[in-house]
């Protein structure tokens, strides 16, 4: 027997429905390209969207056509992420800071039809334009005024003079709330990027998930800044759990060092933040530098790369912030895990609080996840055991655009698909899911596993460490041994020595404690901010070892 309810496509362009009808003055806040601050309302952006859609028709932008953007967190981009989406387009979010043939690959992967760019980025389009010619409009996020003479972009319009003369009269189509309503390259660093294809379904239930008070809690009281792109895996949902929640929205624009973020978050009086650890250090240090406060600031979501404890400390302990750990990735979403306490560990003292807040978190409903063994079997929930981490859920991914990379999905013994994450990690008997590694950033010595992320935590709790990525050399007895790369902080002294004897009695036996420690001026980062310690192994590979290790490692 079927239930009697209502049929009710769960679509995007409900959500700025919504957010028009029952918070159309809520505040979206936006640092623009131009540097000033613009100001508007869900009422402007759903006002604008509408504008937006009729303009795609006016294209003969065709349903399920892809639109790309590559812009910085704005209204603008807001208004592509609904009116795209909403009109039954696709939207395609475009990563800037990936190498200009890899943007022209995707682009012309994607089938991108209109490509929509923040004027920031005008010197990349005009190195890949005239090799994407499926693209046929391109549309710079600006003023008619602004728009640049010679750009060499052929019939290039203004954003502004493009939808400012289009109705905003238009009603938002109704289909399959199955239907693909945007899509993310993967940053995968090897080989050609896969993408992840969203549906209007998967990102409804995705931001139902992520606002909820276990996960992010936003509410309609919060002011929330997301520092983490929209270019990459839709801002980990917030623009939509931004519509769902009626929170206020501001948007950093291009500037995300240290001191325009903390300004922002002062002048806009925000309560709760996103971004990846690689942009709170830089906070934290302008912070520190300038003896600042935080007035407002409760609560921050760290996440996309293992967030030191040293940091969640920093937060916590100087700031009075509380960090929610969160784990994902663009296959997931991005959301798959988010570090809460449970009641029973509210009457735990601070430090065994820490301990745990330490985590990637439990698993949001929605997200099934297991961990196995090379073999494929299932491993304990006992916090010890560790194994390649596999997840299913109506938010990850089936399969990637185009089938790229064949069928992903490793079934079960039920015939159930579940996603490889490509991560290692344990999972306690409270659900608590801790990443040890990258699978591919795992370090095994002597038939042993070392977890790179424990001994770069330790490291970065080091005052005069501002960044640090251990990583596995070739050893002729052991396999591979572990060493630290690291940058100091602005000013500060740090020798080898002083480091490795600041590994004695933290939590690390003595045989994975690093052999060596090299400094650099810089770690290259990946296009979304993660340290690339791919490249550090290659760079590293002839790095040869002294002697110290040879009876170190024999407690091994
Ligand atoms: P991406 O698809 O670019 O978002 O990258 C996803 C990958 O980032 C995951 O598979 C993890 O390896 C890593 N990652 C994301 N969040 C965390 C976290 N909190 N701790 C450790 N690794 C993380």
């Amino acid at each position: 027997m079927l239930g009697l309810m209502q049929e009710h496509p769960l679509l995007i362009s409900s959500l700025l429905d919504f957010a028009e009808r029952h918070h159309g003055d809520g505040e979206i806040v936006s640092r623009r390209v131009e540097g000033d601050i613009h100001r508007t309302t869900w009422a402007g952006i759903a006002r604008r969207s509408r504008q937006l859609a009729n303009s795609l028709e006016s294209a003969a932008v065709e349903p399920s056509g892809r639109v790309g953007t590559i812009a910085w967190n704005g209204y603008r981009h807001l208004e592509l992420y609904y009116g795209v989406s909403g009109s039954g387009r696709v939207l395609h979010t475009i990563n800037p800071r990936l190498h200009p043939d890899q943007v022209a690959w995707i682009i012309n992967h994607a089938d991108d039809q209109l490509l929509c760019f923040d004027l920031s980025f005008l010197p990349l389009v005009q190195a890949v334009h005239a090799r994407c010619p499926a693209v046929r409009q391109w549309v710079a996020l600006c003023e008619e005024d602004k728009l640049p003479v010679d750009s060499g972009i052929p019939h290039l319009l203004s954003y502004e003079g493009w939808i400012g003369g289009a109705s905003a009269h238009y009603d938002w189509p109704r289909f399959d709330e199955n239907m693909a309503s945007s899509m993310c390259y993967t940053s995968g660093t090897t080989g050609h990027p896969k993408a992840a294809l969203y549906s209007h379904r998967s990102t409804l239930l995705h931001a139902y998930a992520a606002a909820l008070p276990d996960a992010m809690g936003i509410s309609s009281r919060d002011a929330v800044l997301p520092v983490v792109p929209m270019f990459h895996v839709n801002a980990w949902g917030i623009p939509y759990a931004g519509a769902l929640t009626g929170c206020k929205l501001v948007f950093p624009g291009p500037a995300l060092d240290g001191k325009s973020v903390y300004e922002l978050i002062e002048s806009e009086s925000v309560s709760f933040a996103a971004g990846v650890p690689t942009v709170w250090q830089m906070l934290l240090e302008h912070m520190d530098t300038g003896g600042l406060r935080f007035s407002s600031l409760d609560r921050t979501v760290i996440g996309g790369a293992a967030c030191p404890p040293s940091m969640l400390r920093a937060f916590k302990e100087r700031y009075g912030v509380e960090v929610l750990h969160g784990w994902g990735m663009t296959e997931m979403s991005p959301l798959g895990t988010v570090c809460t306490l449970k009641k029973k560990h509210l009457d735990l003292p601070m430090e065994a609080q820490l301990q745990i807040l330490q985590k990637q978190g439990r698993g949001l409903f929605g997200v099934e996840m297991k961990i196995v063994d090379a073999q494929g079997s299932e491993l304990p929930w006992d916090g010890q055991a560790r194994g390649d981490l596999l997840v299913k859920g109506p938010w990850v991914v089936q399969e990637y655009f185009k089938g790229d990379g064949g069928a992903p999905l490793v079934p079960d013994a039920q015939g159930r698909g579940w996603f490889p994450t490509g991560d290692v990690a344990t999972i306690d008997a409270d659900g608590y899911l801790q990443i040890t590694d990258r699978s591919k950033d795992v370090i095994k010595s002597g038939g042993e596993w070392i977890s790179s992320i424990d001994i770069e935590n330790i490291a970065m709790a080091h005052p005069a460490v501002a960044m640090a990525a251990c990583i596995g050399v070739p050893h002729p007895k052991w396999d591979e041994r572990p060493i630290i790369v690291v940058v100091t902080r602005r000013g500060a002294q740090l020798t080898k020595a002083k480091l490795l004897e600041f590994y004695k009695g933290k939590a690390v036996a003595r045989w994975q404690i690093p052999d060596d420690v090299i400094f650099v001026e810089s770690i290259p980062l990946g296009a979304t901010g993660k340290m690339l310690k791919t490249q550090l192994r290659e760079q590293l590979k002839e790095h040869r070892l002294a002697d110290r290790q040879a009876e170190v490692t024999t407690n091994g």
